[in-house]
């Protein structure tokens, strides 16, 4: 029988379609493998064209190069310069389209994808995530940092060079707040986290465990909207990204390397997106929401009944998903690169 089930956080139902269920192999999208490059002659974010993006926020330096490199985005969605203030005239509410956009620029190899990079290069990335996170936090007209990276045009990129983003606006969108309060209202009713309830029970149950390290947890979505939607938790409580140690960095590396490398062999390289879902700096410390990583792939594309229902249908089970995951061997990587 086909099943609905719910999500624990966000209420959403989603049609576990077991009569058309596909093995997790079958969802893979083959496409024509392109000529591997380490420099291609038009591409901005290639070694050698520095001055073809704007001015270098931050630089991973290396040797006379660079590991990494932040950089504005040349076509960012919003100005940096401004003040958000609002304006409300009847039912029509706007504001100045202040935030700040960043592009990071995560190796000079342009076609290392971040599944076949050394784990301690994926930390490095984290690192510099972070510190641009921290950095804008502090900024009281920026109320949400979005930290997204887009693999592949079925994930909106038209890029190819490895890349990654941060968006930081003046408002908190209203999918943050929901997930927010509901999560504040689990807390006033059972008084625990919903996300630390939720990995508890996952490391228990271990149907949906992809991997685990000592300081994350990855796990296939109960009810995920569509197939192999992985988030990773850190095992210990935190409300912010910004709040992860030194050591949980390193070890995050390693993990979201391993899993975007078993998504990379087992679903031939499949366009994807990951994103930080974090408290924003008006929450932080909050003992009710819990940070995490979402891995999406995009594998499926949505169509009229997610559009008009708000309910998504996925033909790969969950609990097959995680264990085809668990068995794809990822080469284990360390030390520096
Ligand atoms: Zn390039
Ligand atoms: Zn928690």
């Amino acid at each position: 029988m086909p099943e609905l089930r719910q999500n624990f956080m966000t209420k959403e139902w989603v049609v576990i379609a077991t009569e058309r269920a596909k093995r997790p192999e079958q969802v893979v999208v083959h496409r024509a493998t392109k000529p591997s490059v380490s420099v291609s002659p038009n591409c901005p974010f290639c070694p050698g064209h520095e001055s073809q993006t704007p001015p270098e926020i931050l630089r991973l330096p290396d040797g006379d190069g660079w590991k990494a490199r932040v950089v504005p985005n040349k076509f960012s969605a919003l100005s940096p310069d401004g003040k958000p203030d609002r304006t409300i005239r009847r039912s029509m509410r706007s504001m100045v389209g202040f935030g700040v956009h960043d592009v990071v620029i995560e190796t000079p190899d342009h076609s290392q994808a971040m599944a076949l990079m050394p784990d301690a290069r994926v930390a490095d990335i984290l690192r510099i995530y972070k510190s641009r996170y921290d950095q804008l936090s502090l900024d009281p007209r920026i109320e949400q940092v979005t930290i997204f990276k887009n693999h592949g045009s079925d994930a909106g990129t038209s890029l190819e060079h490895p890349h990654s983003q941060l968006i930081a606006t003046p408002v908190i969108s209203h999918q943050v707040r929901e997930r927010l309060q509901e999560a504040l209202r689990h807390y006033d009713e059972f008084g625990r986290c919903i996300f630390c309830q939720l990995i508890e029970e996952e490391m228990q149950m271990q149907e949906r465990v992809v991997l685990q390290s000592e300081h994350f947890v990855a796990v296939e979505l109960y009810a995920s909207p569509s197939p192999f939607y992985t988030h990773i938790y850190p095992r210990r409580h935190m409300a912010s990204f910004g709040d992860i140690s030194a050591k949980e960095i390193s070890d995050l590396g390693r993990v979201l390397r391993t899993l975007l490398a078993k998504l990379y062999f087992g679903l031939e390289n499949p366009d994807f997106n990951f994103t930080i879902r974090t408290a924003p700096a008006e929450c932080v410390g909050v003992r009710y929401f819990h940070w995490y990583l979402s891995v999406i792939p995009r594998l499926t594309r949505t169509a009229g009944f997610e559009l008009g229902s708000g309910m998504f249908i996925n033909s790969v089970i969950p609990e097959e998903a995680a264990e085809f995951l668990r068995k794809v061997k990822v080469e284990t990587t360390v030390g520096a690169g």
